[in-house]
């Protein structure tokens, strides 16, 4: 059984890790020529080899969970002091991981997967060297799609904004606050990135404005004016459900991000609409072919373990020591979760959220293997209602500090 990983990212090296412990021959395609996807910080939002950067990471990003919720379950961080840590921290983590077990004589740099199919009983994985585009094709009996979800933005359409003068940009493409420098600054979105960001561009911005449709997903940093829904564009001022408005120079999304598989060939029976991957088992196994994984779909979750979870579910089902369910009832089980969700929900289908506890005794239960332990979910759940605001910034020095 050889598999074939696709992305060497923080899942990628996970799966990759499991596959040497279970002794499953593997390959990691990864189009850049490092390890660590999003954790990796380049200056540039400019095309590389011909593709666009795949991180959107930004400059002195302190992580939003705490080291203990970002860890792979059996590999810890140095003992440092802080628990909210530095991108550059979590990149050497993954580097000393990806070191540790050796992954990297697995890993085929700077090769493209550009298409993945059926055929009979293995899969044809189709790839190209970004540098000379020389393409070639292999088999492989299982797949296990790393790809990552933070690179396509998701940009709503406001009436209006074709006649707005000021930029408008994404936060994939954000690096540093410096830009925003004395400008009046409106950012639609209040998720992870939008609560973080708008308190970044804040210490130097003269307004900043947080558009939310419901509530921020942290406190939003006292010097930010909280707004509602824009409803659209009135030349350079913006205008508000409540029926306020505000003249702005410049437009941030931090709208988030869609789900993106551009390499699936229809064959493998795989489709996104409105951002809910179908039909998968427990959001990981396709259920029309069930050597085809995804791992990492669920959102507002502890990813590092969720992605140690979700290999271990899925190379159990590989290695016989956990018979998946047949078709009829793995799709009964995904009928049945989708029929909780209201259909205009069904965007949100891979949020765990407060589901992540149950989510991981279900899978540990179901393939009878290694538990997250409860502490992960309940550090988890404690975090998201007592995060201090401080922590989020810590990087940044004194004196915007104290404007906290
Ligand atoms: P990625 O890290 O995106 O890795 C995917 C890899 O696949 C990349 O290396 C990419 O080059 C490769 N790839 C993609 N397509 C192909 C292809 N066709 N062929 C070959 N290779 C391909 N998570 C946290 O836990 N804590 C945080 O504080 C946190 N902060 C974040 C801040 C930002 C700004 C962003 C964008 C994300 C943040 N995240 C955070 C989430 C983060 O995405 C995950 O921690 C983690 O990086 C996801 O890992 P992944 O391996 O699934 O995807």
């Amino acid at each position: 059984m050889n598999i074939a990983i696709i992305g060497a990212g923080p899942a990628g090296l996970c799966a990759g890790r499991h596959c040497l412990e279970e002794k499953f021959p593997f390959d990691i395609f990864e189009q850049t020529g490092d390890v660590g996807g999003t954790w990796n910080y380049v200056d540039s939002t400019e095309d590389q080899n011909g593709i666009p950067v795949n991180s959107s990471m930004y400059k002195d990003l302190t992580t939003n969970l705490p080291k203990e919720l970002m860890a792979y379950e059996d590999f810890a961080y140095p003992n440092y002091p802080e628990s909210y840590i530095s991108q550059k921290q979590v990149l050497d983590y993954i580097k000393c991981y990806a070191k540790k077990f050796r992954l990297e004589n697995h890993i085929k740099f700077f090769k493209r997967v550009l298409n993945v199919e059926p055929q009979e009983d293995t899969w044809l994985i189709e790839f190209e060297d970004v540098r000379n585009k020389r393409k070639e094709v292999r088999c492989y009996d299982a797949v296990m799609v790393c790809n990552g979800h933070c690179t396509e933005a998701v940009i709503p359409e406001i009436p209006g904004i074709s006649n707005f003068q000021g930029s408008v940009s994404h936060s994939r493409d954000y690096r540093t606050y410096d830009i925003y420098k004395d400008k009046r600054v409106l950012i639609i979105g209040a998720g992870t990135s939008g609560c973080d960001i708008s308190g970044r561009i804040g210490f130097v911005a003269k307004k900043v404005y947080v558009s939310c449709k419901s509530e921020p997903f942290f406190p939003l940093a006292n010097y930010i004016h909280q707004k509602p829904l824009v409803t659209n564009m009135d030349g350079n001022m913006a205008v508000f459900k409540d029926g306020t408005s505000a003249e702005i120079d410049d437009i941030l999304y931090c709208t988030g991000y869609k789900y993106n598989f551009p390499f699936l060939s229809s064959k493998c029976g795989v489709n996104v609409i409105e951002n809910y991957v179908h039909p998968l088992y427990k959001q990981i196994v396709s259920i029309e072919h069930p050597t085809l994984a995804f791992i990492g779909l669920p959102l507002l979750t502890c990813y590092f373990p969720l992605f140690d979870i979700q290999v271990r579910f899925f190379l159990s089902s590989l290695s016989g020591h956990y018979q998946l369910p047949l078709k009829k009832t793995m799709l009964q089980d995904l009928n049945h979760a989708v029929a909780k969700m209201s259909s205009r929900s069904i965007h949100k289908y891979h949020v765990l959220c407060e589901a992540t506890g149950d989510y991981f005794e279900q899978l540990a239960t179901e393939a009878n293997i290694k538990r997250i332990s409860p502490v992960i979910t309940k550090l988890l759940m404690y975090v998201r209602t007592h995060r201090n605001i401080k922590d989020r910034f810590r990087i940044i020095d004194d004196q915007n500090w104290e404007k906290l």
